[in-house]
This record gives structure tokens, sequence and C-alpha cells, in this order.
């Protein structure tokens, strides 16, 4: 089916749906195709405790199913699928999912950024429960507990300094003993009396899938091959993030991670602009992102209008033309 739109937005995170609530409510109804993770990263934790308006926290699919609700009550419409490929080169710009062509004026590029996880069963069922993949964002749930941070890159040093703000220890575990991360951060973290090492290992389980929370971790030497049980009250991967934007390879312009750059939400395109986590390596927040998807709307409208006035413009111009032609 071919659709024709104003707005599209591709994404259903707070980037994707506030840009939406924004979309629909200047009347553009616009077009959300949510990905198939509806609702981003927010859906797979639990207490939102940072998220302004909620003093008591908020479930982050609550959260999520909140924003939707709002989007749709001014006239969003959602299409459940991916985005499979995408042109930019002209306008209207096109977006084919696996049984829809959209022709759209603008696009809003949402598509987040998504935790590199260990890929353990137990780590998806305990992710929230315990395991959680950002430290800004649930560190302050593990005060006074013992916890580990897996991953040797500089997200790894800063998440295990941050948290020895809370926690009563924390052990790095990196599958080698040398490490990604700069120098600095490496010799910042070993200078903190909290931050202890598990080197050369790797995670095998997080325990205890049966208890509903983490109560341990099983770790393997990858020299010795020995393989013991430690217990743990927290796990945080830190093990990188893939920002997805395979779509756009050759389209628009990617720094070295494979981030979207923007000059604020614009891209390198007129008419195309991207918002929340696919184009912020740095804050990969529910609210900055929510507030750049607002951003993003407001430019698309903004771009909008301007191209409706200047056709207006032309067509105003070229009127009096053609009846001057006619009149002869
Ligand atoms: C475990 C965890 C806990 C967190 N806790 C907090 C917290 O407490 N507070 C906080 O502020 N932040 C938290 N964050 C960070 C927060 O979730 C992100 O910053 C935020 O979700 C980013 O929103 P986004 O809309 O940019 O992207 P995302 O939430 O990543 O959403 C991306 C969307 O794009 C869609 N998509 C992907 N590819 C395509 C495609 N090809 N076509 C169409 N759609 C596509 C996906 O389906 C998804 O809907 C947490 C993150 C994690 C992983």
């Amino acid at each position: 089916m071919t659709i024709r739109k104003k707005v599209t937005i591709l994404g259903s995170g707070s980037a994707g749906l506030t840009a939406a609530i924004y979309a629909a409510r200047a009347d553009l109804e616009p077009l959300v195709v949510q990905g198939l993770q509806a609702g981003g990263q927010l859906t797979i934790t639990s207490d939102v405790e940072n998220f302004p308006g909620f003093p008591n926290g908020i479930q982050g699919p609550q959260l999520m199913e909140e924003m939707l609700k709002q989007a749709e009550r001014f006239g969003t419409q959602f299409i459940y699928d991916n985005a499979e490929s995408v042109e930019l080169s002209q306008r209207p710009f096109v977006v084919r999912t696996s049984s829809n062509e959209i022709l759209t004026d603008t696009l809003i590029i949402c598509t987040g950024a998504s935790a590199q996880l260990l890929g353990l069963d137990s780590e998806s069922k305990l992710m929230g429960h315990g395991v959680s993949a950002c430290a800004t964002c649930d560190g302050f749930f593990f005060k006074d507990k013992a916890v580990y941070v897996v991953g040797g890159g500089d997200t790894a040093m800063e998440e295990s300094i941050f948290l020895t703000s809370f926690a009563s220890s924390v052990t790095i575990i990196h599958r080698r003993d040398s490490f990604r991360a700069s120098k600095i951060m490496v010799e910042r973290a070993r200078s903190n009396p909290k931050i202890h090492w598990l080197l050369n290992t790797v995670v095998e389980e997080i325990l205890d899938v049966s208890q509903g929370s983490v109560s341990g971790i099983r770790v393997r030497n990858v020299r010795t091959r020995e393989v013991q049980d430690l217990p743990a009250d927290g796990v945080f991967v830190a093990i990188g993030h893939q920002p997805n934007t395979e779509l756009f390879v050759g389209q628009l312009d990617l720094d070295e991670a494979g981030y979207l750059i923007t000059d604020g939400v614009k891209t390198k395109i007129a008419g195309v602009y991207a918002a929340g986590d696919v184009q912020d390596p740095l804050y990969r927040q529910a609210i900055t992102a929510a507030g750049t998807g607002c951003m993003a709307a407001q430019e698309a409208r903004w771009f909008l209008l301007a191209h409706e006035e200047a056709e207006r413009e032309s067509n105003s111009t070229q009127i009096p033309q053609a009846a001057a032609k006619h009149a002869h």
C-alpha cells in the first residue's frame, strides 16, 4: 500500500513518540513506523525514577504506553513494522516497510541505539531486576550493594567510577588483561579504592533467574578455565551501544561509531531530522531523547510552512503570467 504523509517518524521510543505528540498537535497527522521494539529501550527496564513528572517513579513500559496514548489521542497513525529501506535523494522521501511504501515530505529518524548485551538468557530475564545497561539510570538503586561491571572500554570505566558513589564495591570484569579504554580512564579507575578487577574473565551466567533477582554471577577464567560463582547484587553490562543507522549508510553522515551526525537535530538533507539516541553518543537519556524529538517535530513544521509559503508565492506569480498568456 502507498501512503502519502507530511511527517513520518521512524521509531517509537521517547524521541519518536514525543516528535509524534508535537507533530500531531500541530495537525500534521504524523505516521510513526514503530519498529520491532515498540516503545523503545525503556520497555526493557523496570523503575524509571528520573523522568520528570513522576515523583514516585514509573515503570518503563508504562511510561512508554502513556506516551503512545498521548500521541494517539492527537491523531498519530502507527505501523508496527521496521523501515527496511529509505530513499532520501529527492522529495518526497521514500520509506519502505515489508508491506508499505511511504512517501513523505519530512522524515524524523528516531531509531535509537541498542545497548550491546552479552546474549545470555539470564541477562534478558533479569534486566531491570538487578541487571542494567545504564549506570546513570540505575546506579541509585544499588546503594551499599556489591556490583559488577562487564566491559573494558571507556564506558565501562566511566560507569564503574560513577557507581562507586553508591555501591559498596564495584568489580570490573573484562575478558582480557588489556583495555580498549583510554589510559587516563583506566588509571582513574585503578586509583579508586572501591574498584576491583577480574581480568581474563567472562560471564557465563547471571544468577538467579528462579528467584527473579540477581544474587550472583558465574564467571570463567579464560586462561585457567576455572569456573566460579560469586555473590553479587547487581550486574551492569557496559560493552557498548550500537546505533540503529544501517539504513542511512551512504545517504547521511555518520560518525566513526555509527551515530548520525546532526547540527542540532538537522541532518545534511533539508527536511530530514534525527532525534534521540541515534544521534547522541553522550547523554542517552529518555528526557534528552524526548527533548530532541520535540525539536525535530518543530523543525519539520517550520520546514513544511516555509515550503508551503514558497509554493504559494510561486503560484501567485505564475497565475498572472498564465492569465496574461490567455489574454493574447
Ligand atoms: C536497561 C535500560 C534502562 C534505562 N533506564 C533509563 C532510565 O531510568 N532513565 C532514562 O532517562 N533513560 C534510561 N535508559 C535510556 C533510555 O532508554 C534511552 O535514552 C531512550 O530510550 C532513547 O530513546 P530513543 O527514542 O532515542 O530510542 P529507543 O528507545 O532506542 O527507541 C528506538 C526505536 O526505534 C525503533 N527502530 C529501530 N530500528 C528501526 C527501523 N529500521 N525502522 C523503524 N523503527 C526502528 C525501535 O523499534 C524503537 O521503537 C535506559 C536504557 C536501558 C537500555
